[in-house]
């Protein structure tokens, strides 16, 4: 007791000291001896003051110093209680506390002081759930340097984050465990002073739907997200165009997927969704997840044109444009192959014979893409590539064989037409077509589309060309070969001689004629006993002459002609025809025109083996006792029965029993034949005689008279064709006969033979 008393004095001689050299007033220190210590600490409500106990005094007056500025804040007596709370202290500002133990006897003695910066505490204004953890907010301290947050979870505390006060007075803890329970502090701290802390429990942490996706589907929107564990339910909630949420369900634990049907093309639909476990929501994400909803668009037709696949699909409004992809069928992947405005498409990177599948998706004016569906399988056929040649009377359109056509169909334009005519379908074995209704001088245009299965192909703009008519050839026998000729034309450079022969059906180029003037040509290597075929083309022009045909005889060796008249027979004929034929040999018909159309076959037969029909009258009238007028009517009147048949006019004539004059040669107007050698069968009957005629008198370019009438004929012919071959001789018509012997056919002229 002595010690302490001691103790006390010392401290009150200290104070007293101390005092005054803080220049404090000090005043009637006499009798209360006073514990000097005090604290301060900032509370919710304000600065809480408290002091030693005084067992002397009778009450406390608090001061608070604002720099040097005392203010009595309150006067306590007949109180026993040690401690103040200043309500009046302002945020952010430093102050220094005293406080002075009073008695009754007017004694005092002031505590030593205490400073402390008022810092409001930062009240936590919401701990709840958020996208990603457990979202804090409170209301902002100015002026504090920082704010630091803790969280109490298993009886333990951890300090959370040091926060700079500049950034927004929120933080997510995203170290949250679903589940779990947490309990936060948060304490603002200014010049080294702390507020006090003000505590909201949170909830059981539940996790916010994450990974929310909103794709289009046809007709709706479906909404996905990720499952949360240890929810029970979710809520989903919808914005179009920006407007507030509104609630569209809740949904048990197992889904996690909407099917929004209640959707209008050109809209943007947002979507959140709330987890919900227990009786604790989850946050949720605020931005949600968006899609412009575009409606799908439908592959309406798929065409072959322009030598591409066409695409055609209905318009989607507010559309901004369109993608189209493809795929081969079968193939799995998608292709995008382009985009565009309108609501077609032509896909031009397409093979002949392939088969695609396409689509097309509209892209909203929001960005939306619309949802897609495959269309039906197309087979790409492609249009053949179309050459024009101009021949004498008619436009030949040929064009590339395509490997799966079973058909083409050839369309035609005249002039300006504007449409297409359909001029015919040719069977896929043939690749050309013969137009003949051309008129000299009109521009013409064709376009082919190949037919396969009933399906069209593709055909374009076509190929264009004016027709004009390709010379005529013709080509006739000679001394030294095969003599082309043509009539001259009057555009090209020149033109250039093709030859194919029944053996080799390739046309081979085998001449150039340089310049227009020159308008014959001789083949000296012509293949012989087989029929040639000729064709010239006008260079620098697409005019083909028509194909000249003409067996081929060999100028070097004999040759001899074979002549029967008065037939056809029905027997006799055709026996001569089949020796001939078995020789490869060919004759001359002088035919009765009377008779041609009781025995048709024979003349049809003797034209198709190569052999010559000559006209020998229509009633065997001997013309030089017979009138102009029915000399001219025998000869026409014959000539157009034999056309009729054989589809050729007779080129050479025989006037019955040899008989003529200068009248009948004016009259009969075609090359008169008569002959060098007479074999007189209609006399004899007789085949040996015949034969022995024959060999007898005939020599190279003999002309031998005959009869299709008498079996004895026929017989005489299996041994005169068999015997004239083994010498040597070529068997041919008149007509080869004198041009291969380089005689000038002419009308009204007389030819005995080509010796
Ligand atoms: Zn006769």
């Amino acid at each position: 007791m002595k010690k302490r008393k001691i103790l006390c004095l010392i401290f009150a001689f200290v104070v007293v000291l101390a005092a005054g050299l803080t220049g404090v007033s000090v005043l009637g220190v006499r009798g209360i001896d006073f514990e000097n210590s005090i604290s301060a600490k900032n509370e919710i409500d304000g600065v809480y003051i408290d002091w030693a106990f005084n067992y002397k005094a009778d009450g406390y007056e608090i001061h608070r110093w604002d720099n040097e500025e005392k203010e009595v804040l309150a006067t306590l007596t007949k109180l026993r209680k040690t401690s103040f709370t200043d309500e009046t202290a302002e945020n952010g500002k430093e102050y220094r506390y005293s406080v002075c133990a009073i008695n009754d006897e007017g004694e005092s003695f002031e505590t030593k002081s205490v400073t402390l910066k008022r810092i409001e505490a930062p009240e936590f204004l919401s701990v709840k759930n958020g996208v990603g953890g457990i979202e804090l907010n409170w209301k902002k301290v100015e002026g504090v340097d920082k704010y630091t947050i803790y969280k109490e979870h298993d009886g333990a505390t951890s300090l959370v984050a040091e926060l700079n006060p500049e950034n927004p007075c929120e933080y997510i803890d995203t170290t949250a465990v679903s589940g779990e329970k947490y309990k936060y502090s948060i304490v603002a701290v200014s010049d080294g002073y702390k507020s006090a802390v003000d505590y909201e429990k949170s909830s059981t942490y539940v996790p916010a739907p994450e990974n929310m996706t909103a794709v289009n589907n046809n007709g709706s929107v479906f909404v996905s997200w990720g499952k949360v564990t240890g929810a029970d339910s979710y809520l989903v909630y919808k914005k179009t165009n920006g407007s507030k949420w509104t609630y569209l369900g809740t949904y048990g634990s197992d889904i996690t997927g909407y099917i929004d049907y209640s959707v209008v093309n050109g809209n943007v639909y947002t979507y959140t969704v709330k987890a919900l476990s227990e009786d604790i929501y989850s946050g949720f994400d605020s931005f949600g997840v968006s899609v412009n909803y575009v409606d799908m668009p439908r592959v309406q037709t798929l065409s072959n044109v322009n030598n591409g696949v066409k695409i055609t699909w209905n318009a989607i409004g507010k559309a901004s444009q369109y993608r189209v992809y493809k795929k081969l069928d079968g193939e799995t992947t998608w292709k995008f192959i382009g985009e565009c405005r309108s609501t077609s498409f032509t896909d031009y990177n397409v093979g002949d014979g392939f088969q695609y599948r396409y689509t097309v998706r509209a892209v909203g004016d929001k960005g939306g893409l619309s949802p897609y569906e495959e269309s039906a399988p197309v087979l790409a056929l492609k249009k053949p590539d179309i050459k024009l040649y101009c021949g004498t009377k008619a436009i030949t359109v040929k064009w590339n064989s395509m490997p799966l056509a079973d058909s083409y169909r050839v369309y035609k334009k005249a002039d300006k037409a504007t449409g297409w005519t359909y001029l015919a379908t040719v069977k896929a074995d043939k690749n050309y077509y013969v137009d003949k209704q051309v008129k000299s001088g009109v521009n013409y245009t064709y376009t082919v589309r190949q037919v396969y299965s009933g399906l069209y192909g593709s055909y374009d703009t076509g190929v264009s060309t004016k027709f004009t008519a390709a010379p005529k050839l013709t080509a006739k026998l000679s001394p030294k070969g095969l003599k082309l000729e043509w009539n001259k034309a009057n555009a090209g450079t020149g033109y250039t001689v093709e030859r194919k022969t029944e053996s080799n059906m390739t046309w081979k180029q085998i001449a150039e004629v340089n310049g227009l003037g020159k308008v014959t040509y001789t083949d000296s290597k012509a293949k012989y006993g087989e029929v040639n075929y000729y064709r010239i083309k006008v260079k620098g022009t697409n005019r083909i002459s028509d194909t000249a045909s003409i067996y081929g005889i060999d100028p070097k060796k004999p040759a001899v002609a074979l002549t029967y008249d008065d037939g056809p027979h029905p027997t006799v004929t055709h026996d001569i025809l089949d020796v001939l034929e078995k020789y490869d040999a060919r004759a001359t018909f002088f035919v009765v025109g009377s008779r041609v159309p009781e025995y048709p076959d024979c003349v049809k037969r003797a034209s198709e083996l190569g052999c010559e029909i000559g006209n020998h009258t229509y009633n065997h009238k001997i013309l030089t006792s017979a009138t102009d007028s029915q000399i001219a009517a025998e000869i026409a009147k014959t000539n157009s029965v034999v056309k009729n048949i054989t589809g050729k006019l007779p080129t050479v004539a025989r006037a019955p029993g040899g008989s003529y004059n200068n009248r009948v040669k004016g009259q009969v107007d075609m090359p008169l034949i008569q002959w060098s050698v007479d074999t007189l069968d209609w006399k004899n009957r007789n085949a040996n005689s015949v034969i022995s005629s024959v060999k007898r008198n005939t020599r190279d370019g003999s002309i031998i008279l005959m009869h299709d009438l008498y079996s004895s004929t026929a017989e005489a012919t299996k041994t005169i064709v068999p015997w004239l071959v083994k010498e040597g001789y070529q068997i041919v018509t008149v007509t080869e006969l004198l041009q291969l012997k380089g005689i000038d056919i002419e009308d009204g002229s007389v030819y005995f033979s080509a010796s």
